[in-house]
């Protein structure tokens, strides 16, 4: 079985402030007993670690609802971190390689294995948009028509093997940083 992630990006946190932005919402997490303040190794991401479920951990997440009776576990599995996740990052949804993703102005759509080299460019510094060969418009990679919830964003958290979150927790998360969200899954 893999590694299951729920994630939340920020996909309108700029490269200047998402450093400031990840520190705040570590911080109220911290507060609020969702995860404790030190970190250690329980991510799998390129991160230096992670930051463990605290006490209160289970008042942002809900049963999930194909297996009401368990929470597979949580917390006590490994990995079961919060990874804070600063600077360009791809959140992928369980996406397959023919997946299409949809140009918003034409419909024309490309498979997702043409589309991923485009995003690793943008990992590695270049462009956030995609040119469509049909329509020729230039659209952010945040605004194709993605086949399952996908994010490109400057900041994002990832919780490995938690339930899933609460709207609630989403909704005040969206209200503290004033940005859009989007919330995926990746993972079994
Ligand atoms: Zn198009």
């Amino acid at each position: 079985m893999g590694e299951r992630s729920r994630w939340v990006a920020d996909v309108d946190a700029h490269p200047g402030d998402a450093p400031d932005l990840a520190r705040a919402v570590l911080g109220r997490l911290v507060g609020a007993g969702v995860v404790v303040a030190e970190r250690t190794d329980c991510v799998l991401g390129d991160v230096p670690g992670g930051y463990a479920p605290g006490p209160c951990a289970s008042t942002i997440v809900t049963a999930d609802p194909v297996d009401p009776a368990a929470l597979g576990g949580f917390p006590d599995v490994w990995p079961n971190g919060l990874e804070v996740d600063v600077g360009r990052t791809a959140f992928y949804g369980n996406i397959r390689e023919d997946d299409r993703v949809t140009c918003p102005h034409c419909a024309a759509w490309l498979p997702f294995e043409t589309v991923l080299p485009e995003v690793e460019e943008w990992l590695e510094g270049g462009p956030d948009s995609l040119v469509c060969a049909r329509c020729t418009a230039r659209t952010a990679l945040n605004a194709w028509q993605w086949p399952v919830p996908c994010a490109f964003a400057q900041l994002g958290l990832r919780f490995w093997n938690w339930p899933p979150l609460t709207q609630t927790f989403v909704d005040d998360l969206k209200r503290h940083l004033g940005h859009r969200l989007v919330t995926g899954h990746s993972g079994t």
